[in-house]
């Protein structure tokens, strides 16, 4: 059968939003994996796996999708909008003061953002994963996202904080525990300290894992993928705790140019 030339432009289309999907999972990410509406609305979910894999019970799948791909080492622009971009962070359950402190100064240090103290929230039943004791960070992403298009503020990004454990599913793994997940670019975002307080070198260093995780996973939200830049805080954990600890808090010139774009353009 030949297919008309609208259905093939829309085959390409597909194509296309597939070759999006699969460009997402980098290093030791699983490739994304399409879901429904996707090549309408592309977003994808970024995790920051760590710890050994476990297989469980079925659960919920992650929100996956194509991810808008960066342009590495782009230019940054001269005298950029001075846009930026909101977060209101949200403590899920229970979250360190001083870690929050660390987390809303780093942020309003690292990227151009800033930071409203949300309310804390009980930790939610829905979200709850009985087999792993953990909570699933893609439901818990779909209630900050949910909360944060009810906020009053336009494009308010929420920043979920919790000391539980958190997982996601990654690839034939149902459930992976994580340091931190986001869309990209998205309206919610999670990070957890459960994983990050294992072989902290004092309590400084850890408050510095927690402030870089957060870096990252908002990064994403704002619409950052992932990058190749030494000791930029958009480098693929894949897995580990190295690049996290490797971070130097300040993105690259290809992350820190995309993100003024990104933002000039959503002020627009
Ligand atoms: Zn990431
Ligand atoms: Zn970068």
């Amino acid at each position: 059968m030949i297919r008309g030339r609208t259905e093939r432009r829309q085959a390409l289309g597909v194509i296309a939003a597939l070759a999006l999907l699969l460009a997402c999972g980098r290093g030791g990410e699983e490739a994304a994996r399409p879901v429904a509406a996707v090549a309408l609305a592309p977003e994808a979910a970024v995790a920051e796996v760590a710890g050994a894999a476990e297989v469980a019970a079925p659960a919920k799948t992650s929100p996956e999708g194509a991810a808008q791909l960066a342009e590495p080492g782009a230019a940054p622009t001269r005298g950029a909008s001075e846009a930026r971009g909101d977060i209101v962070t949200i403590v899920i359950g229970d979250f360190d003061e001083d870690l929050r402190d660390a987390v809303e100064a780093g942020l309003e240090a690292s990227l151009p953002v800033e930071i409203r103290r949300g309310p804390t929230w009980a930790l939610p039943k829905a979200a709850y994963y009985p087999p792993r004791r953990r909570y699933r960070a893609d439901t818990l992403i779909d209630l900050l996202s949910e909360a944060a298009t009810e906020d009053a503020a336009p494009g308010v990004r929420y920043l979920g904080l919790t000391s539980v454990d958190i997982s996601t599913t990654k690839g034939k793994h149902r459930d992976w525990g994580i340091f931190g997940l986001a869309f990209c670019p998205g309206r919610g975002a999670v990070i957890s300290s459960h994983r990050l307080r294992k072989g902290a070198k004092g309590r400084e260093h850890f408050a510095f894992r927690v402030t870089n995780t957060a870096i990252h996973e908002v990064g994403h939200s704002l619409g950052l993928d992932h990058c190749d830049e030494p000791r930029c805080p958009m480098q693929d954990a894949e897995g580990s705790i190295e690049t996290t600890d490797s971070s130097e808090q300040v993105l690259g010139p290809g992350c820190a140019a995309k993100l003024a774009e990104l933002l000039e353009g959503a002020a627009e």
